[in-house]
């Protein structure tokens, strides 16, 4: 397996970062997952914006320009003969002394990983997953912008490490006011009536893109859908619940702090937005 690391190709045993590196002392970075379907680059442009406002916003600098970017990823991915896979493209503040102060590091450092992904086995897209709602709460923008995809992952590794203890597959969010924001890697949805609803990024939520991929395919086959606030009394009332990511695709919670979600299986409506998302994986990209 080869890693791109700072302009070069390594083996996976020589992938190695310092450890002054400001990524690892303070999480001062930012990252992006993308998939890979057929050798294609899935919303390959929209990852790579999000990545460069996310630098924006933080103030970082990355070391090389959009289109070098993408010819770093097309390299690494081809080194793997990778058709199918998973890209982790990761930019953190780069090595520099001890302090918070970024100005101690003199360049970013740019790591691109490619590797094979099953988050979940198939059988789950039909059944679903056993969900909660957990404690923590979900950053609104008067924290950090929850637009900004940080290594600052703390808060949903928290989110996970409840979910484990509860032997659950995914956990839902809220933000300090109640309102459902997302999962702890994943955007959510629910169906009510044949209407779709999913909360407003500003409540405290990424702007997930494969969310925006449903929102688009909600369009063509003519669904309503309506990103307005919602709370968990609306989730465990809805007819459907799903997520959806860029590792998850899409997929239904069968059950949320114990109430049964529909007829206790992933939804029609899931169903076909799943199977309409994996029509077009391999289309809309960079090949
Ligand atoms: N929310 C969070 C906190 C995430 O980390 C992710 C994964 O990237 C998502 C939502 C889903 O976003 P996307 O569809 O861009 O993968």
């Amino acid at each position: 397996q080869w890693i791109y690391l700072d302009g070069q190709h390594v083996t996976k045993e020589n992938a190695k970062v310092s450890v002054y590196d400001h990524g690892f002392l303070y999480g001062d970075g930012i990252f992006e997952g993308i998939r890979i379907y057929n050798g294609n680059i899935f919303k390959c442009k929209e990852h790579l914006d999000r990545l460069y406002d996310s630098a924006k916003s933080i103030q970082l600098s990355i070391p090389l320009s959009q289109d070098e970017m993408l010819e770093a990823m097309a390299e690494t991915i081809r080194l793997n003969e990778m058709r199918n896979g998973y890209i982790r493209l990761i930019v953190s503040r780069g090595a520099g002394n001890l302090g918070l102060d970024p100005l101690r590091c003199a360049k970013a450092s740019v790591i691109i990983i490619v590797e094979q992904l099953a988050i979940y086995p198939e059988e789950a897209y039909l059944t679903g997953l056993k969900t909660i709602s957990v404690s923590q709460r979900r950053n609104i923008p008067d924290a950090l912008n929850p637009k900004i995809k940080s290594l600052n992952y703390l808060n949903n590794i928290l989110v996970k490490i409840q979910s484990n203890y509860a032997g659950v597959g995914e956990a839902i969010m809220l933000n300090s006011q109640g309102y459902v924001t997302e999962g702890s890697a994943d955007n959510i949805f629910i169906v009510k009536n044949g209407v779709l609803y999913t909360p407003p990024c500003y409540l405290g939520a990424l702007e997930g893109i494969t969310r925006n991929a449903i929102i688009d395919l909600c369009a063509e086959l003519g669904y309503t859908l309506k990103e307005q606030p919602f709370t968990l009394h609306d989730v465990y009332v809805a007819d459907e619940v799903f997520f959806t990511g860029t590792a998850a695709e899409v997929i239904a919670a069968y059950e949320v702090d114990g109430r049964t979600i529909g007829s206790g299986v992933a939804g029609p409506v899931t169903l076909e937005l799943l199977a309409e998302f994996r029509k077009i994986v391999d289309q809309d990209g960079y090949k």
